[in-house]
């Protein structure tokens, strides 16, 4: 039986990278224009700078990075309501992993701790309910983030909290959606995306199907792909196919987790919580309508965003001058254009989003490409 070392051996095998690069090459040569792909999720720019993918590739395809990294397209002021509502007394503030590094207007939110404030990064959302049932003379603040992928645990926690009895943790949602992304890349008319690499884990849940519009809408292939180097690539040759015979469909390389319809079961607890809230403002992209989560009127008690609505700040605040994560985030820039990139701006002293996040563009960019500044 193979071990999972064994197993990934498999996935980052150097001899099948450079034999897929070498068809990759062959189909490429059969399409006269360029082949500028994004790959949507900070998980691929990862794999992509991390293993030199980009380095392997015929001179007309290139890589745009997208904006699916949860962290980077969070608005200061979101961030805001963080430390807003970590300032207020009795209150404990529950974020996940990098959050508590991005700057918001008046600093991040590990220095908010650091002032006092009861803020606690965790890894596992569940942990949520511990701290609320240890804490009962406190509110617990669940400050959710993210795609698709990480909603259902969100609607986990919630239907737990209702199951239990746990009154006073609380949720301030800021779970986005894929698709509405992509059209707003889409709709810039300085767009030169004409293929996308679609999102593993968030297709897992959602199902390949939620792209089907963006491929009949823009004509551009869209192929769902895993994570790992051999993913990518092979999800690069499916492409470069696709350009080859002048068509544009939907495909999954990651069928070994993704299906056409996703999984049906978290898709219904996250809709029996959760519906689309009408605007959420990304950073970078600006608002983008249907393109967030809010909790259903039914659960207005668990609202922080409701119940403190007096006590959160209602401005929307620009980036640093300086940054330019708006236009990577869109797939305009690449993170070598900002003047900043690994002399103001480094993963320890970060100016922008996408230099926190493990998934950023900026931060891939620093760690791989031997390139600081
Ligand atoms: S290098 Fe820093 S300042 Fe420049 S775009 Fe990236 S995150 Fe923003």
């Amino acid at each position: 039986m193979l071990s999972l070392n064994d197993l990934y051996r498999g996935f980052r095998d150097p001899e099948v990278i450079k034999s897929l690069a070498k068809e990759i090459a062959i189909e490429a040569a059969k399409y006269s224009g360029k082949i500028n792909i994004m790959e949507v999720c900070g998980g691929h720019t990862h794999t992509i700078m991390k293993y030199g993918l980009n380095q392997l590739l015929p001179d007309n395809i290139e890589f745009i990075h997208g904006p699916g990294c949860p962290v980077c397209i969070m608005p200061k002021e979101r961030i805001d309501h963080a430390a807003a509502l970590a300032s207020l007394p009795n209150i404990i503030l529950i974020t996940l992993g990098d959050m508590i590094r991005v700057p918001g207007s008046n600093g991040n939110l590990a220095q908010f701790r650091a002032n006092g404030c009861d803020i606690r990064p965790i890894y596992d959302p569940l942990d949520s309910l511990t701290i609320a049932t240890d804490n009962p003379d406190k509110t617990v603040i669940f400050f959710a983030i993210g795609f698709e992928t990480s909603t259902p645990m969100t609607a986990v926690l919630l239907d737990q909290a209702e199951k239990r009895n746990i009154s006073n943790l609380l949720f301030h949602i800021n779970h986005v959606l894929v698709p509405p992304a992509i059209d707003a890349v889409m709709a810039d008319p300085r767009a030169k995306v004409n293929a996308f690499i679609g999102p593993a884990h968030v297709s897992v849940i959602s199902g390949a199907k939620v792209y089907r519009s963006a491929v009949d809408s823009y004509n551009t292939p869209l192929v769902v792909s895993g994570f790992e180097p051999v993913d990518v690539m092979e999800s690069i040759l499916m492409i470069a196919k696709q350009k080859a015979q002048s068509i544009a469909v939907l495909e999954i390389q990651y069928s070994r987790a993704v299906s056409e319809e996703g999984n049906l079961t978290a898709q219904a607890l996250v809709n029996k919580y959760m519906t689309i809230r009408p605007s959420f403002r990304w950073r970078g992209l600006g608002p983008i309508p249907d393109s967030a989560l809010m909790l259903r009127d039914e659960y207005s008690h668990r609202d922080a965003e409701k119940v403190y609505r007096e006590q959160l700040p209602d401005r929307e605040i620009d980036d640093h001058k300086a940054c330019q994560c708006g236009d990577i985030l869109r797939g305009l820039s690449k993170p070598k254009d900002c003047k900043v990139f690994g002399r103001g701006c480094t993963p320890e002293t970060p100016l922008g989003s996408c230099m926190v996040s493990s998934e950023g563009a900026c931060n891939a960019y620093y760690r791989y490409s031997g390139v600081t500044e």
